[in-house]
């Protein structure tokens, strides 16, 4: 491979595999930072951009991956406070500064945010150019895997639980889905003070793994009515805040109905359904929310980063395999199918 060209993974055509492909390294600008890959998460969002076109991209071809860790490669003008050999997560989107919720600190949900592998190339590649703004430094003892599923996999959740759930000391909280983000949701809840997590799954081995990161009890959601199974569970009241990362319409109504009167529900994952739950009069007589919670603010990346250096963060079940990254298209693959039940397929370029 020439020095200056690097391979990288990119989509061309929906429903069609991510060619492996030589391109030109990219070259830092003022500000920006030229980063060596060393991990990249496989997001369910790769799912949706790569095989069934749900989520769509700005431009074709595009390099996908924004669950990014590594090395600073090279500087561009006017960077300061890094160095060449710094190793860096980085938050997924380049944002404005500008726009109304930047100014107030909720850079997540930037007007103009440019996302990886969405609006600009993203880190299934040798290489990134990525703002220096952008970078949040890996503690010594979080490795680069770790560090890179914190950028999505982690900081979701994270934002997800203390900021829009806002979970208090001494709630009942009920995770449906314990997937890659629900598991680390879990320990999010536990971290905010939860007294009781109930874990709510189609998989038994799922919710194993849920009880094995802290979860009280589990629910399989394969019986007919599982919101009265998370009702009981908290003497029938229901639970004060209720969390959903499936994003199909029988999970988000799931979680509603088994909140108390009072709770909340936040629902995080995407898909196509519409949501259509219970009654207004339900609804509005009980006094409840419905909150979506999209990404996360790069100060909650940073935050994260500081809980996973002081070990309070069981990461040992986060990264259920690692692949090369010429092996992405079977990675996404069997993200889809759920292949060997996968928490974080992670790609590696070491
Ligand atoms: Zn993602
Ligand atoms: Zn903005």
């Amino acid at each position: 491979m020439n020095e200056k060209k690097m391979m990288a993974a990119r989509l061309h055509k929906v429903k069609t595999p991510l060619l492996i492909e030589e391109i030109d390294i990219p070259c830092p600008g003022p500000g920006e930072v030229l980063v060596k890959m060393k991990a990249c998460g496989i997001c369910g969002t790769d799912v949706h951009t790569a095989l069934d076109g749900t989520v769509a991209t700005a431009y074709t071809p595009i390099t996908l991956g924004h669950e990014p860790s590594g090395v600073i490669s090279d500087l561009g003008d006017g960077v300061r406070g890094w160095n060449k050999g710094d190793r860096v997560a980085i938050y997924p989107q380049v944002t404005c500064g500008a726009c109304p919720p930047c100014r107030e600190g909720h850079d997540g949900i930037c007007i103009n945010a440019r996302v990886l592998g969405m609006h600009r190339d993203g880190a299934f590649a040798d290489y990134i150019v990525i703002p220096a703004k952008n970078l949040v430094r890996i503690p010594v003892n979080v490795s680069f895997r770790e560090a890179a599923i914190m950028t999505d996999a982690g900081a979701t959740p994270f934002h997800a639980v203390t900021k829009r759930g806002q979970v208090r000391p001494g709630e009942t909280v009920a995770i449906f889905g314990c997937g890659g983000l629900g598991m680390n949701a879990i320990q999010f809840c536990r971290l905010a003070g939860a007294a009781r997590i109930i874990a709510v799954d189609t998989s038994d081995y799922a919710l194993e793994r849920a009880l094995r990161v802290g979860a009280d009890i589990t629910v399989n959601a394969g019986i007919e009515k599982p919101y009265k199974e998370v009702m009981s569970a908290n003497r029938g009241y229901g639970v004060d805040v209720a969390f959903e990362f499936v994003g199909v319409n029988a999970a988000i109504d799931q979680a509603v109905r088994s909140l108390r009167r009072g709770g909340r529900a936040v629902t995080v994952g995407i898909g196509p359904e519409r949501i259509n739950i219970i009654s207004p009069f339900f609804f509005v007589y009980n006094d409840l929310a419905l909150i979506g919670s999209f990404g996360s603010d790069i100060g909650d990346l940073e935050r994260l980063m500081a809980i996973a250096a002081s070990g309070k963060l069981d990461l040992s079940e986060s990264v259920s395999s690692v692949i090369p990254l010429n092996e992405v298209n079977q990675g996404v693959s069997d993200l889809e199918k759920k292949v060997g039940n996968p928490v974080r397929i992670v790609v590696s370029m070491e």
